[in-house]
Formats: C-alpha cells, sequence, structure tokens
C-alpha cells in the first residue's frame, strides 16, 4: 500500500489546485476521482479567470491571488491564454453610476470607463447603444477550460509527481486510510473538493451549510466571418448580478430597471459572459435555477434569452449555435464557500458560488497553510 502525506478526492480545479499547493511544500499527493477523467463544473464553465466583479473581501483577494497562479500553471503547463481582460458594455444611465462607484472603490485599481469607440477598439462587434458607458478591467485571463483542465491534471503528474486515480470513487476517509469502490488509499492527510456532490461523504457535515446546486445553460456560438475579441464581454445584467457591482448601494436603481425591463432574464438568473475559443467561436452563458436535485434538461426559452441578450450587444448577423450544454455548481446562502474540518486531518473544501476557476487556487493555498503549518520547507 503507497503511503501519501496528503489524499484528495475530486480532479476538478479545487482539488486540482490542493495538489499543486501540497506538491510545492514537498507533499506526497494522491488524486482519486470516480470519473474517467474531470467531468463536473470545472470543464464546463468559461474558462473565465474573473478579478472584476468579483464580491469585495476575501473572494476578490482570493481571486487576485488564483490569477496570478492561473498565470504561472498556465505557462508553464502549456495552457493557451485565450484572451486578457474584461470589457463590460453597457447601455443604461443607472449602469453609469454603477461602474462610477465600482471605480472608486479598492476593487477599481487598473480598471477605466471607456467610450464606445475605446471600448470598440477591444471589441469592435460591440454594438454602440448597448456600449455608451464600457468597464474595463485588465486583471482577467480567460482559458478552455476542457482542454486546460487535463494539460494542469498531466502536468501535475508529470513536473510535481501527484498520483491520480481515475474511475476510484471515494467511500470513506478517516486517515490513514482512505476507501475507494476499489481499494485502499494510505495517507496522513485528506482533502474533499467534491463539487456539488453533498451526500457520498461527509453528508451529515455538509448537512450543516444546507448546500444546493445551481443549474446553468451555456452554449457555443458561432460567428458567420471570422472575428477577433481581444477581450471578454459582459453587460448590464453582469452589473446587477455580480457581487463585486451588484452590492455597491448604485446599483439598486439598476437592478430596479433590469427587473421591470428584462423581468424573464432576471427571473431566470441571466447575465451575459462571452468569451472566445481558439477556433473564433464563442461560450456564451449563463442562466441560473437553483434546486438539490436540478433537472437535466436545458430549455430552448432560457437560451433563447441569453441569446437576445447577445444579439442586443453583439453585432454578428448570421451567427448560429453549435454545443448546448448543461452545468451545476454547489451552492449555498448567504456564503461563497466553506472550509469544514471533521477532524485535524480532514478538511472539506467546497465553493459555493460560481466562482470556484476563479478563486481556488487562492483557497488551496489557504487549505494548505492550515492543515500543514508554516511556509517553510515551500519546494522551486
Ligand atoms: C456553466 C458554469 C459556468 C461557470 N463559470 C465560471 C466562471 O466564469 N468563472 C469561475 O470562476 N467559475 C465559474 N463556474 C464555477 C466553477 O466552475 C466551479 O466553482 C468550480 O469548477 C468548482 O470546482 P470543484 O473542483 O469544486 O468541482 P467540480 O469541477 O465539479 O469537481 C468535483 C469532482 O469531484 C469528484 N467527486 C465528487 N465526489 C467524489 C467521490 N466521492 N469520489 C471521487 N470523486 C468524487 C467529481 O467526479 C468531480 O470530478 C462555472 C460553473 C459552471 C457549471
Amino acid at each position: 500500500m503507497a503511503g501519501y502525506d496528503l489524499a484528495i478526492v475530486g480532479a476538478g480545479i479545487l482539488g486540482l489546485a490542493h495538489a499543486l499547493a501540497a506538491a510545492k511544500r514537498g507533499k506526497k499527493v494522491v488524486v482519486i476521482d470516480r470519473d474517467a477523467q474531470a467531468n463536473g463544473a470545472s470543464v464546463r464553465n468559461f474558462g473565465f479567470v474573473t478579478v472584476t466583479g468579483q464580491e469585495a473581501g476575501d473572494c476578490w483577494h482570493l481571486a487576485r491571488r488564483a490569477r496570478e497562479v492561473w498565470a504561472e500553471v498556465a505557462e508553464e503547463a502549456g495552457i493557451e491564454v485565450l484572451q486578457r481582460g474584461l470589457v463590460l458594455a453597457a447601455r443604461h444611465p443607472e449602469s453609469e453610476a454603477v461602474i462610477d462607484a465600482f471605480l472608486k472603490t479598492e476593487m477599481g485599481e487598473g480598471c477605466a470607463k471607456l467610450t464606445a469607440d475605446e471600448a470598440q477598439a477591444h471589441v469592435p462587434q460591440l454594438r454602440s447603444d448597448a456600449a455608451k458607458y464600457a468597464l474595463y478591467s485588465p486583471h482577467e485571463i480567460r482559458v478552455e477550460s476542457r482542454t486546460a483542465i487535463p494539460l494542469v491534471t498531466k502536468w501535475l503528474a508529470d513536473k510535481w509527481g501527484v498520483t491520480f486515480r481515475f474511475g476510484e470513487a471515494g467511500t470513506s476517509v478517516a486517515p490513514p486510510v482512505i476507501e475507494t469502490a476499489s481499494g485502499r488509499i494510505e495517507a496522513e492527510t485528506a482533502i474533499v473538493c467534491p463539487g456539488d456532490d453533498f451526500i457520498s461523504l461527509f453528508p451529515e457535515r455538509m448537512s450543516a451549510y444546507a448546500p444546493t446546486r445551481c443549474k446553468l445553460q451555456m452554449l457555443r456560438v458561432v460567428p458567420a466571418k471570422p472575428v477577433l475579441f481581444r477581450t471578454a464581454v459582459m453587460s448590464d445584467l453582469g452589473l446587477g448580478r455580480y457581487l463585486g457591482y451588484a452590492d455597491l448601494p448604485e446599483a439598486d436603481a439598476l437592478k430596479k430597471r433590469l427587473d421591470a425591463e428584462q423581468a424573464e432574464a432576471r427571473a431566470n438568473g441571466i447575465h451575459l459572459i462571452v468569451t472566445q475559443s481558439a477556433d473564433g467561436s464563442f461560450v456564451v452563458g449563463d442562466s441560473h435555477h437553483y434546486a438539490p436535485t436540478p433537472d437535466p434538461f436545458g430549455s430552448k426559452a432560457v437560451d433563447d434569452l441569453i441569446l437576445d441578450e447577445f444579439d442586443r450587444v453583439l453585432d454578428l448577423p448570421g451567427r448560429t449555435v453549435s454545443e448546448n450544454w448543461i452545468g451545476t455548481y454547489a451552492s449555498a446562502s448567504g456564503r461563497w464557500r466553506f472550509t469544514d474540518k471533521p477532524s485535524d486531518d480532514v478538511r472539506i473544501v467546497v465553493v459555493t458560488a460560481g466562482c470556484g476557476a476563479s478563486t481556488a487556487f487562492g483557497i488551496a493555498e489557504e487549505t494548505i497553510a492550515d492543515l500543514f503549518g508554516s511556509q517553510s520547507g515551500v519546494a522551486a
């Protein structure tokens, strides 16, 4: 039986981030996942590593740190950074007030308000009347999650000696023994990063956080002619939903207007994010519906609401939809994450909002420092 310093359950971005932080401490790490490859939220998202717009406080701070780590990991693991920065195109005067207020906070550092012409220099297909008051942020990076996650996994195995055991469901975690459906693993400590599975391991600990799940609809949109977006694109709906903006008092008037004018979009939790892939197509979303067991059905009406906003903001005649998919992530009222400590040698780490891709590398450093102590012994 191999002896590990740390066993991690879950090979999504949270599990991978913890594997990296522990391996950098010289720890011998094994990661197990029940699926043949990571297939959860981490490969279904936009790959949009977002700083600007994250909730003020530790979420924003950890996103800043995580973005730095992502940049290093992308370079070393051979992951292409496809876009840098964000243009949030806004059309309502109430949005301008939110942008102005945001720029006055510490989170506005490095960001700027753009004219429509300036916004179109980043994204020429932005409609002028949809970008009257654009917010620019230089902080974001965008990777293609469905290829980036396997590349991070391979790099952790090759460069950092992390062992991966796919196709093994964790059934019991009690260091020094971790039981899986196909055997036993010996490890001194364990971190459980199960995404939105609250029942397979430590269900009684999980239930204390009253977690639920959020279902999102996503699309891949193909432009009729090749176009290049230098940055990701968002719209007024994002100002009304991302808490870094939406929590500002100035956002109240905007939310009231959006509730009145785009009631259906708001009721379906829709905001617009458009990111571009290497082949020129766009990953576009998304909607938010909450339930303990969300249904697996993608609604055309919801897709159409997302595409309505896409067309309102971008002038791309003849665009088509080539893919649709659904993702789910963990959600909990009043918190964006939790770290639970069932015993001194076990941690459960769950991101309960749609920002795990943007924060995991920061969270992981925090967990590993808590589990293994000070920074001494950090490997190069
Ligand atoms: C459509 C969509 C869009 C999103 N957009 C963004 C975005 O733009 N920016 C952003 O920052 N975040 C975004 N998110 C959120 C982000 O993707 C998640 O917060 C993050 O991926 C969660 O990572 P995770 O590793 O905890 O979960 P997951 O990726 O779901 O991984 C959990 C893994 O644990 C495994 N597992 C669970 N239980 C067991 C067990 N008992 N034994 C073995 N294996 C187990 C599962 O098989 C799975 O592979 C989005 C999410 C979705 C769905």
